[in-house]
């Protein structure tokens, strides 16, 4: 079945009670390693619907099995935390990671900055283009 919100290809997993959508593709995942930053730990579906955590790289005979990422219309979820001190809205991404809108006016399509040594406060620094999906929503001037 397609999604109907971005048209791309996804499946329904039972899981406890709920319905998981997720991409249609399986990948192949790993166990996590020790050390490993949050951020680049997935939160994953198995086939029969247990949710598990894995890494995407590994050698192929200590991989877990195979699995599916919950479909989130490719869009990076942002957390709104507060204004910074040019009150501009700063939110965090899930690994922990600030973003900065520089053009938070209604009218305008949001213009996202990474922030300088991920400080709050800090200037924004890269542009990263993407579909972000704002919580609970987009702050505007
Ligand atoms: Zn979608």
């Amino acid at each position: 079945m397609k999604c109907k919100s971005c048209g791309r290809e996804i499946i329904r997993i039972r899981t406890m009670g709920r319905t998981a959508v997720c991409d249609a593709a399986p990948v192949t995942y790993w166990p996590v390693p020790d050390g490993t930053e949050p951020g680049a730990v997935l939160g994953l579906m198995t086939p029969n619907g247990q949710e598990v955590c894995g890494t995407l790289t590994g050698d192929l005979k200590n991989a877990i099995g195979i699995a599916y990422h919950p479909h989130t219309c490719y869009q990076r979820i942002l957390v709104y935390r507060g204004r910074d001190s040019w009150s501009r809205p700063v939110y965090e991404e899930p690994d922990g990671g600030l973003l900065v809108d520089v053009d938070p006016r209604e009218d305008r399509k949001p213009d996202i900055c990474t922030k300088q040594g991920n400080a709050f406060d800090g200037e924004p620094c890269d542009p990263v283009e993407a579909d972000f999906l704002f919580f609970p929503c987009r702050d505007t001037w």
